[in-house]
């Protein structure tokens, strides 16, 4: 197999580092004798998927169907298949993803390397919740299975361990049935955080998704206001007799051709965007049929929207606050919104979300709690400063920052973050002695350089 050197990045486009590139056709390819790191589709935002002058390995190639069993849901995939391709091979037959991201290019291993998280979090949990099983070549070469019965000190090391216990080659994932390709969405206006909360907090049938869009511009009393966005999967009767229930229908895409200039999104074009937008989704209060490509994957209709933030690119700072009484994660939030509309920093896409309880991965993000996302171009010198202290309000909190979509935590608040690191090291310890798995994550958070 031939190896090229490249200047990779994650989604982000920050940090950019030069790596030794891999492409296997096979899934013996996985596995790389000497020191590397796996990369699905670089959606990972910041270093997780980067090995500065270090093995990149990509899965993209190593992306077969093993089985899918149509009656029960149950799929054996390659580690490189993307959600995309479940969703083009199963939704026809009446299966979707039981847990899906805001963007359908990724890769299995992807997913269970980050547990990631949907909309539906608060009631369904993590990636992980879905997955039965998963072959891992460890750093010796030998593949282990591991479910919650075989292994399971490694399945849960790795279930969100961001690719440093091994190369994971197989899943065998469990899917949802479904009657139809569409969604019933129904949009409420929140004037404040606090009826943002309430709404998110509220239980009922046609909140099996939700999450708020929320305008980090606006400040006062209006601060937190936001459009939240509640979802559930329509069934066959609630569609005209007239079509076909299950087909997806093909949306245009668009590609950005060209970087904006870095000044593009600025506090007055966002603040115009935000009003905009708040007064057009916020008005949408009667249910109304989408489709699934709408509801969950929006940005995925634009290539390389990652473009909008400029050739400098953008970090997206998520973290979530837990709920040990409702007013820690409300006033940290709080807190953070107030310290990012002083500082008139723009973010363009601003998402809040309740979770619901955590997966059981050592390294998982979500825990019971509120979560932030703020996109953020990396643009003027005290970004990081002012992250450093969204960081020490998350820490205060019990919370943490998200790996997936990390770039810069140091290495103290992230140690602060993750109770369970140390059940992680003993894991790590065992099977990768010598830090065979590695990444530039890994180092800049000392969990391969302690
Ligand atoms: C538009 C957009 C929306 C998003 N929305 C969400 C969201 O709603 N919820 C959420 O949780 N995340 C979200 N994400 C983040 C994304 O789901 C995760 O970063 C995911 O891990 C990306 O998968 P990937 O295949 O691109 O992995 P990469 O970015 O390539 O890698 C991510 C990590 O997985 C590891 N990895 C990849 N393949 C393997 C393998 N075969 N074996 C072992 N380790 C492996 C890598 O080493 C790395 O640590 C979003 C990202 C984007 C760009």
């Amino acid at each position: 197999m031939a190896s090229a050197k490249k200047f990779l990045a994650g989604w982000g486009r920050y940090p950019v580092q030069e790596c030794i590139t891999w492409r296997p056709e096979r899934a013996s390819g996985l596995y790389l004798p000497t020191p590397m790191i796996s990369r699905g589709q670089g959606r990972s935002y910041g270093d997780a998927a980067l090995n500065e002058n270090g093995n990149v390995v990509l899965t993209e190639r190593v992306n077969r169907f093993l089985d899918f069993d149509s009656d029960s849901g149950e799929l054996r995939a390659e580690a490189g298949v993307t959600l995309a391709e479940i969703i083009d091979v199963c939704l026809p037959r009446g299966w979707f993803l039981p847990v899906t991201p805001g963007t359908k290019f990724v890769s299995l291993g992807g997913c269970i390397a980050a547990d990631v998280h949907g909309k539906n979090h608060h009631r369904d949990g993590a990636f992980s919740s879905a997955v039965e099983s998963f072959s891992l070549i460890v750093a010796d070469g030998t593949v282990l299975n591991c479910s919650r019965n075989e292994n399971s000190d490694v399945f849960w090391a790795t279930v969100g361990g961001m690719g440093l216990t091994g190369a994971i080659k197989d899943v065998s994932l469990r899917l949802r049935p479904v009657e139809t390709a569409r969604v019933i969405a129904k949009h409420q206006k929140a004037q404040d955080l606090e009826q943002a909360f309430t709404l998110l907090a509220e239980e009922d049938d046609s909140n099996e998704y939700t999450v708020a869009w929320i305008d980090c511009l606006a400040r006062g009393r209006s601060l937190g206001r936001s459009v939240v966005m509640h979802g559930r999967h329509a069934t066959a009767e609630e569609l005209p007799a007239s079509k076909s229930v299950l087909a997806t229908g093909g949306r245009k895409v668009r590609t950005l051709p060209i970087d904006l200039p870095s000044f593009a999104l600025n506090s007055v074009s966002v603040s115009l965007f935000n009003a905009i937008y708040y007064r057009r989704e916020g008005g949408k209060q009667k249910s109304f049929v989408t489709d699934i490509d709408r509801y969950f994957y929006p940005l995925d209709s634009i290539h390389h929207w990652n473009r909008l933030y400029g050739k400098r690119g953008f970090v997206q700072y998520q973290c979530v606050l837990p709920i040990n009484t409702i007013d820690t994660a409300f006033e940290g939030i709080k807190r953070i919104l107030e310290q990012l509309s002083a500082s008139r920093r723009a973010s363009f896409l601003a998402v809040l979300k309740r979770l619901g309880p955590e997966s059981g991965g050592l390294l998982s993000f979500p825990q019971s709690g509120y979560t932030l996302a703020l996109d953020l171009p990396v643009r003027g010198k005290d970004l990081f400063a002012m992250l450093d202290r969204l960081d020490d309000i998350v820490v205060k909190a019990g919370g943490r920052v998200y790996l997936a979509k990390d770039a810069r935590l140091g290495r103290d608040s992230f140690e602060a973050m993750y109770p369970r690191l140390s059940e992680w090291r003993e894991v790590k310890q065992r099977i990768d002695p010598n830090n065979h798995f590695d990444s530039s994550m890994a180092r800049r958070l000392g969990l391969t350089n302690e």
